[in-house]
């Protein structure tokens, strides 16, 4: 006898078993859940970039691999989720199709539409948070509007940010046995052919076991630092949970309540506190994302209109490359290249060189970072991109140029970040390591550095790009 028709639970960027409010409540309703994975990237869903395609082919493996000791078959199928999900429906019968919510324009323009047509055809359709501390819609200024500052966002939404504890996994879920097909992830071809430029991303473990295994060795070591060691990149001092949080392999609540936990067992309450407003900005990109979506390709500050961006397609590739001449921002482009993932203070340096010294368009390094890192997401990478240009909410103002040579040398003393990723500089020593151009040729050469040939000289003199940038800044309307 075949099994009752089953409960559908479509994964999208929550790939994990534990606190799966939709998997759970799945289970719980006793019939037999179908669990589904379907790679939508027509419109207006925003394509994943190369690096996120690799993580997502591993991540998938786990989650399989994870709900098959639930006895359940991950189905993987293609296409417009909504015609992927009614084929799926007349195949199986089912008439319950559960989700986790994801709150960007495009998701939100493709599963309005396929929640109500489900519902008007007589679909039981439930949707639920996995994804984020606080709704985006929750969270209100006292006029009732959405937050544009992330301070007094935080003032509201950070009380409430621990109320909901995390679910439990589910312990026992009858698996479905109708017998029909899934893609096979080779076919998808997620992982890059030739060349294969992820042999770098060696560091990284993708999947549910190993985002908890990231969240334990943060939670007890490097967190107590955390205060203070955030933004040094030279160091292992952040929790690199970012690609995790993005495929939803571990959400905001169990991070959150590990934190709280390490406290009580003693860490400092000011690393906790500065954690925990760390995963406030997610939050807080995510609600003006959700609340200002024309901000996914739009200035929210809309004097940035007539910005006369430079079309520098050699200075913009050069950016890409890692060879712009200034080794903190050459070593950041490079540990992103080659590990699909760059420090919160570099992303911000390299960040501020594109926009402020080569007055390129912000957008053009968003959809760099789109394609290259393991963590992109839509809400932060738009919104780290808008607070450096200073054309978003809470803006680092217009005027705030950083220097990448004083950044360096503030938060890579010993310059070990730079040799690591750049090491043609490495025998430099500390005083020349972050502007190798200062120094005199006889310094050079003992280091085995010949500017131009296997260092860029500067492709831009920063303090005059500054200059020039301040000028167009305040230039505007
Ligand atoms: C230009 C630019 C682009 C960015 N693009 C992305 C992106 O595409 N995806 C992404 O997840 N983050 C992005 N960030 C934010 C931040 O750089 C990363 O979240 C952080 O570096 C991830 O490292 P971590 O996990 O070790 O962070 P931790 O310091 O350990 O912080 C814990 C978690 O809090 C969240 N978080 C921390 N800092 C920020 C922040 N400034 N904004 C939003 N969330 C934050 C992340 O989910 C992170 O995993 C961007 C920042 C900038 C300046």
């Amino acid at each position: 006898m075949s099994s009752p028709p089953p409960v559908i639970v479509w994964f999208r960027a929550d790939l994990r078993l534990a606190d799966n409010p939709a998997l759970l409540a799945a289970g719980e309703t006793g019939a037999p859940v179908l669990p589904v994975f379907i790679l939508d990237e027509s419109a207006p869903m925003r394509p994943l970039g190369g690096a996120a395609r690799w993580w997502l082919d591993k991540s998938l493996r786990s989650l399989a691999t994870d709900l098959e000791s639930l006895g359940l078959r991950l189905i993987l199928r293609q296409g417009p989720a909504g015609e992927a999900l009614e084929r799926l429906l007349a195949e199986t019968g089912a008439t319950r199709v559960f989700w986790n919510r994801l709150y960007d324009p495009g998701s939100v323009a493709r599963d309005r539409p396929i929640k109500a047509g489900l519902r008007a055809s007589g679909i039981v359709c439930q949707s639920f948070n996995a994804s984020l501390l606080t709704e985006p819609w929750d969270v209100k200024t006292g006029a009732g509007g959405p937050f544009r500052v992330f301070s007094a966002f935080w003032r509201v939404a950070g009380p409430r940010s621990g109320r909901q504890p995390p679910h439990p996994a589910p312990v026992q879920v009858a698996g479905y046995d109708g017998d029909f097909a899934s893609d096979s992830l080779e076919d998808w071809a997620l992982h890059p052919g030739a060349p294969d430029w992820s042999k770098g991303f060696t560091d990284w473990r993708p999947g549910e076991r190993g985002a908890k295994a990231r969240l334990h060795a943060f939670i007890s070591t490097a967190i107590s630092g955390y205060a203070d060691g955030r933004n040094r990149p030279d160091r292992e001092s952040t929790s690199r949970l970012s690609p995790h949080l993005r495929f939803g392999e571990i959400g905001p609540r169990q991070v959150w309540a590990a934190a709280e936990a390490c406290e009580s067992r003693g860490a400092a309450g000011r690393a906790v506190e500065t954690f925990e407003k760390e995963l406030g900005w997610r939050e807080f990109n995510a609600h003006l994302m959700f609340n200002f979506p024309d901000t996914l390709n739009a200035n929210l500050n809309p004097r940035f209109d007539a910005f006369p961006w430079r079309n520098a397609s050699e200075d913009l590739t050069a950016w890409r490359n890692g060879l712009t001449g200034y080794p903190i921002v050459d070593a950041g482009m490079r540990q992103l290249w080659r590990t699909g993932w760059m420090h919160n203070r570099v992303r911000m340096i390299v960040a501020s060189f594109l926009i402020k010294d080569l007055l390129i368009d912000w957008r053009l390094g968003e959809d760099w970072f789109w394609d290259t890192l393991v963590d992109a997401d839509i809400a932060s990478n738009v919104g780290g991109w808008q607070w450096v240009a200073g054309s978003g909410a809470d803006a680092a103002p217009y005027f705030r140029v950083f220097n990448p040579v004083l950044q360096g040398e503030r938060f890579d003393p010993d310059g070990d970040y730079v040799r690591r990723w750049a090491p043609e500089l490495a025998r430099l020593s500390n005083a020349h390591i972050h502007a190798p151009w200062k120094a005199d040729d006889e310094t050079l050469r003992t280091a085995g550095v010949r500017l131009g040939e296997t260092y860029p000289t500067p492709i831009v003199d920063h303090s005059w790009a500054r200059d020039r940038a301040l000028e167009l800044f305040e230039g505007l309307p």
